[in-house]
């Protein structure tokens, strides 16, 4: 009994180390409600029905979402090359004339296999008619399950951020690189950022910003192109151009970074406040 009891012991503490390792590796979701050993002999084929008799039926298809799964996890979806993705972006981001439309087009382009993976699309949040519009890295677990960018513990930074310099969404308008999270959360791929871009240009053209705020390294890097890091992007004033018109750009801290380090929420905190300045004077301008 003694010797059963540790037996148990023993799997237990083994499953739970195997199920940390997989979470480390990156395995978030469950794909299906039983395990499949994919190593083992293919089972032999059934035998043909007897005569006079009809047919098993097929099994139900899966849903939608479990079918798009079980592809992706083995590996067998036939997605376009590199070039034929961006093209593809570029052709359909175009031909959107507001952000509706955007982001049905997002939502129905296969160009990308992280569709595959996530649950839901996050397009953007807040007022798209705001004079800022912040661009984060990629949805985490929170931001997929509901939807919405920056929901999670970052968000919720990201807001306290916002509220300092007298923002809410209400005031201002979030986004990402990516409308997809990436599997385990890991960091976007240069091929996916690149894939997205025009998506994202094209959201920027739309939604006509006064001040774009970079969230963090990979939003910098992915729309700056420069060779800096955020380290030595962050706090400067830059420029960019959407739809003919030059945008104001300022790269910031990710909330992620700042919750790791806190001693970088100083600088942040200066940002923040050359943003408020920025946005100051913007409103003088207008009422003068
Ligand atoms: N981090 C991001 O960059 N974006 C989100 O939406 C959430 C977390």
């Amino acid at each position: 009994m003694r010797a059963n009891v540790a037996a148990m012991g023993d799997r237990r503490t083994q499953a739970a180390a195997l199920l940390a390792l997989q979470h480390a590796f990156g395995v978030d979701e469950v794909v299906a409600e039983t395990p499949q050993n994919r190593y083992a002999e293919p089972a032999e084929e059934a035998p043909p029905p007897a005569p006079g008799r009809a047919a098993p039926a097929a099994p139900a298809a899966p849903p939608a979402q479990a079918r798009r799964r079980t592809a992706a996890a083995d590996g067998d979806v036939a997605l376009m090359s590199q070039d034929a993705a961006m093209a593809s972006a570029a052709e359909r981001a175009g031909a959107c004339a507001d952000l509706e439309q955007l982001a049905a087009a997002m939502a129905d382009f296969e160009g990308s296999s992280l569709k595959r993976t996530a649950t839901n699309l996050v397009f953007g949040d807040g007022n798209p008619r705001a004079p800022t519009m912040w661009i984060g890295e990629a949805p985490g677990a929170d931001e997929d399950r509901l939807g919405k960018p920056f929901v999670g513990v970052s968000g919720q930074l990201l807001d306290l951020m916002l509220a300092a310099i007298g923002l809410d969404r209400e005031h201002a308008y979030i986004s990402n690189i990516l409308p997809w999270r990436p599997p385990g959360n890991r960091k976007p791929t240069t091929a996916e950022t690149a894939i997205f871009l025009p998506f994202l240009q094209r959201h920027i053209e739309l939604v006509a910003p006064d001040i774009l705020v970079l969230v963090g390294g990979t939003a910098a890097a992915a729309l700056l192109r420069r060779p800096e890091g955020i380290t030595r992007l962050r706090g400067r004033w830059l420029a960019t151009t959407a739809g003919g018109r030059e945008i104001a750009v300022m790269p910031i801290y990710h909330p992620a970074y700042l919750l790791r380090k806190p001693a970088a929420k100083r600088e942040a905190w200066r940002d923040l406040l050359a943003i408020k300045e920025r946005l100051r004077t913007l409103e003088a301008g207008a009422t003068a």
